[in-house]
Parts: C-alpha cells; sequence; structure tokens
C-alpha cells in the first residue's frame, strides 16, 4: 500500500451496505465541517442560514442533503432527508472532525451522498483508517485498535466481554505495568553495572524473584488466552462407535432436532453431519461420523475414511455403545482404540431397552460412562454437563476470560517470556550481568511492542493491522 496521508480527509459508509432502516456516511479530517456545510440544509425554518461549522459538538441536526454541485440557477436537488451529527476534534473517534449522516439505508442514497463528498474532494477511507487515525492520533494504542475488529468479528459473549475490557485499556494497562516493572529492573541492573563498588547489590534469589513475577504475570494471560480460544473457536466433538449404536440419533437428541438420518439399517450415514451447539455457554462442533467398520461400496469406504480422519482430529469423542445389545468384536476394537485416550466420554446409548453390554469393561476402560437413550430423550442433561467438565479438566477453570490476545500478542509475550526464562537462567549461571540486561531488553522492546506507544511500528504492521477491518470502521 502506498503510505497513507493522514492528514486527508477521509470518507466512508459505515453501515454494511443493504436495506435497512438506517445507513451511515462517515466524514473524518480537517474539512469534514467545510464539507457539510456545502451538502446539508437544515429543515429547522429558524435556522434556515446555520451551518454545520456552526453547529455545537456533538449535536445532531435534522434536514437534507442537497446535490450542491448542481449549477446554482437551477433548484438544488435533494438527494436525501437525514440527520447529521457534528463532533468536533479532539474528543472524537480519530480525534479529528467527524461529521456522521444518518440517511435511509438504500443503496443510492448511501451511494449518493457517497458520491457527492468524493466529488467535493474527500478521499474514500481505506479499510481500517478512522481506527488507525485513532491510534495515530493517540487515543488508542494497538491493543485496543486490534480489539475493535475482534468485537465486531466475535460470536461469543465471552470472547466479546474480554475484547471490550482490551478496548477499554485494561490489557494494556497490565502490560504496561509489567513493562515498568521491567523497565525499572533494567535501569537496577545498569545501575550494577555502571556502579559495581557501590554496596547496591541485591541478592541473587531477590533477582530471581522479580523475573519469576513477571512471568508469571505473561504467562496467566497466555492460559487465559487458551481458555478463551475455546470459547471463540469452540471444540470439535465428534460422536463416534460401531455403525447402528445411536450416533445419528444421538446428535438429533443433543440439537434437539431431525438433523441426522436416522434409520435401522447399519451404514446410513455415509457423510459427516456437522452442527453448531452451545452448553453451558461453550461453543462445540458437534460431528455425526459414519460408523467405522469394514465398508464394501465405495462410497461408505470414502465415508469410513473420512470419519476416521475427523475422529482423529475431534478434540472430543463421544464414544457411543448400544447398551441393548452385548459388546461384539467392533465395540471391543473402539474400546482398545480408544482406552488409553484422555479426551473420550462414553456414552452408553439404548438404556430404554434391557442393558446387556459389558459395563464393567466400559468403566475399567474408560473409568465412567453416562447412560442415555438417544430414542427417550434421557440422561441428556447428565451428559452434556459431562463434555463441559472435560473440557475444562485441567484448565484455568470455567468462566470468564479475563485476557484475550491475538496471535500477535500471543507471539510478543512468548517471546518475552522466552528472553525472561533467559535471563532467568543467564542469572543462575553467574552469567556477567550484561548478557541478562540483553536479554531482559529484548523482553521489555516485545511487551513495549504490544502496545505500540512506546517504539516505533513497521508500516507494514500497521498495514496488515489495519486491512483486516472493513471500510467505514
Ligand atoms: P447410527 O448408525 O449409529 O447413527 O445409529 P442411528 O442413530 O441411525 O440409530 C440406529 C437405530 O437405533 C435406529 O433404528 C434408532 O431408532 C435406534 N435407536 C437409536 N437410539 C436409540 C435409543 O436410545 N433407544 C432405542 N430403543 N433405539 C434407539
Amino acid at each position: 500500500m502506498d503510505k497513507l496521508n493522514l492528514n486527508d480527509t477521509i470518507v466512508a459508509i459505515s453501515t454494511p451496505i443493504g436495506e435497512a432502516g438506517i445507513g451511515i456516511v462517515r466524514l473524518s479530517g480537517k474539512n469534514s465541517l467545510k464539507i457539510a456545510d456545502k451538502i446539508f440544509r437544515p429543515a429547522c425554518k429558524n435556522n434556515k442560514s446555520l451551518k454545520p461549522s456552526r453547529f455545537k459538538s456533538n449535536t445532531i441536526h435534522y434536514g437534507w442533503i442537497v446535490d450542491s454541485l448542481q449549477k446554482r440557477n437551477k433548484k438544488r436537488r435533494i438527494i436525501d432527508e437525514v440527520l447529521l451529527t457534528v463532533m468536533r476534534a479532539p474528543s472524537t473517534y480519530t480525534r479529528e472532525d467527524i461529521v456522521e449522516i444518518n440517511c435511509h439505508s438504500g443503496i443510492i442514497p448511501l451511494k449518493k451522498i457517497l458520491d457527492l463528498t468524493l466529488a467535493l474532494g474527500v478521499r474514500l477511507a481505506e479499510p481500517g483508517e478512522f481506527t488507525r487515525r485513532a491510534f495515530i492520533n493517540g487515543r488508542i494504542d494497538l491493543a485496543q485498535a486490534e480489539s475493535v475488529i475482534e468485537i465486531i468479528r466475535t460470536k461469543s459473549e465471552n470472547y466479546y466481554n474480554a475484547c471490550l475490557d482490551r478496548l477499554g485499556g485494561g490489557f494494556s494497562r497490565e502490560i504496561t505495568n509489567l513493562s515498568d516493572k521491567l523497565l525499572d529492573f533494567i535501569a537496577e541492573c545498569e545501575a550494577q553495572l555502571d556502579f559495581p563498588e557501590e554496596d547496591t547489590k541485591k541478592p541473587l534469589r531477590e533477582l530471581l524473584y522479580q523475573i519469576e513475577q513477571i512471568k508469571n504475570s505473561l504467562s496467566q494471560c497466555l492460559k487465559s488466552t487458551r481458555q478463551a480460544k475455546i470459547m471463540r473457536d469452540g471444540i470439535s466433538v465428534a460422536i463416534a462407535g460401531r455403525p447402528n449404536v445411536g450416533k445419528s440419533s444421538l446428535l438429533n437428541a443433543l440439537i434437539n432436532e431431525d438433523r441426522s438420518l436416522v434409520t435401522p439399517f447399519a451404514g446410513t450415514t455415509r457423510d459427516t453431519i456437522e452442527e453448531q451447539v452451545c452448553f453451558d455457554s461453550v461453543p462445540l462442533r458437534l460431528i455425526d461420523t459414519a460408523g467405522l467398520r469394514e465398508a464394501k461400496h465405495p462410497i461408505e469406504r470414502e465415508a469410513t475414511r473420512r470419519s476416521q480422519n475427523l475422529i482423529e482430529n475431534a478434540q472430543l469423542i463421544l464414544l457411543v455403545f448400544d447398551a441393548s445389545q452385548p459388546n461384539n468384536k467392533e465395540d471391543n476394537k473402539f474400546i482398545d482404540r480408544f482406552k488409553r485416550e484422555k479426551n473420550v466420554v462414553a456414552v452408553l446409548n439404548k438404556t430404554d431397552l434391557k442393558l446387556k453390554i459389558d459395563q464393567r469393561i466400559i468403566k475399567r476402560s474408560f473409568g465412567r460412562y453416562i447412560k442415555i437413550s438417544a430414542l427417550k430423550r434421557t440422561g441428556l442433561d447428565e451428559l452434556k454437563e459431562a463434555i463441559v467438565k472435560h473440557i475444562w479438566q485441567g484448565r484455568l477453570g470455567q468462566g470468564n476470560c479475563q485476557v484475550i490476545l491475538n496471535v500477535r500478542q500471543e507471539k510478543l509475550i512468548e517471546n518475552a517470556l522466552l528472553k525472561l526464562t533467559e535471563a532467568a537462567s543467564s542469572l543462575k549461571s553467574w552469567a556477567t550481568l550484561e548478557i541478562v540486561v540483553e536479554d531482559l531488553k529484548v523482553a521489555l522492546f516485545s511487551l513495549n511492542k504490544i502496545s505500540g506507544r512506546t517504539c516505533d511500528i513497521e508500516e507494514e504492521l500497521l498495514d496488515s493491522i489495519f486491512s483486516q477491518f472493513c471500510i467505514g470502521k
């Protein structure tokens, strides 16, 4: 991308194009008010002469957008009936003068207003340019800017809450806090280097403790992020088992619909079916796999191969047995294959019938099992509970994710952690303090890059961050 001229006045349609009640055309930059003067006619009779450049900041005005490019002697054509909002710098999203025009959200009025402003010399905004200006003009830091796009995109409420916190600067403050601690620590080490004769030396134990504290806080951010990713991306749950044990019936029961074809004939599920559900706020992708068995038909063979892949890649497996049958060779193959896996929940289905399966083998192999009847829809709450418990096992614990990092921030924190670990091991092995300080400085630089406030951020990085935004944000 050519270098952006951030002094231009920019314009964009900030709402999705399509039929809706209201569409918004947004202008930002030093000429926004002048442009608004040219195209806006207030409806208020007593104030016909009043121009947007004389409106108070943060006020909304009812009126009309008129085609000011038409010849003077002609009656100027009205383009749309609008509400116009004036927000003056510096207390605005971009810290520049902003004018927002709420018009009817049809493609014609939106496009006509946009074209009119472009014809008057305003430039079309690049994707994310409003937010980029908010960053460049110091209203928000880079971590906050990144949370804007994540708030727009996320479908998970927990993730949304964490991003909202990041937008509010909570995370940035935490990182700044850690950077400040690190900076003080570096200063202390450098003082020891510069004045080795002075009696300022801290014992090694104390130095290591300081590094450990910063490391713990950073590790906590990473842990919380991993938890958040589960909340955002969901967990893939494969429903596996030999044919006819009731896998499709279970999927239908869990999503409360008849999505997957249920028949008494083995091998009916020839393709995999995926459904999204949310149990206790955890989004899951439930995958009904074709029963794994020696298939003769090429289509069934292919379905079996795909199922195998899906089961291998699933984060959790619901291994279903038909409890009304004694376990057969095929069931035993499944037991052998999965009994050492941690991510398996054993499910005994068809418990509405007389139980003939050997429950002891299942218990011995999987620790516990959940009894259900997909047909009668019993035992499902217990199963859902077991699934959710399994997902959170060994993790931070369920609930709100305090911090959620994106890939860039995660990499920077990982790098800072690595350098802090290296610094700690250098200290332990009595390496010179210079080496330790070098590592600490790299760690500090990584932390500073998260907010982008106290260090130079390359133009390409900014381009790659803001190009993910939509035009108008
Ligand atoms: P899949 O091949 O493993 O997907 O099994 P299906 O879901 O297609 O079910 C196979 C047969 O078992 C169908 O006739 C279902 O109606 C029946 N079935 C499934 N779940 C139950 C259950 O809980 N109880 C009883 N009695 N029959 C069930």
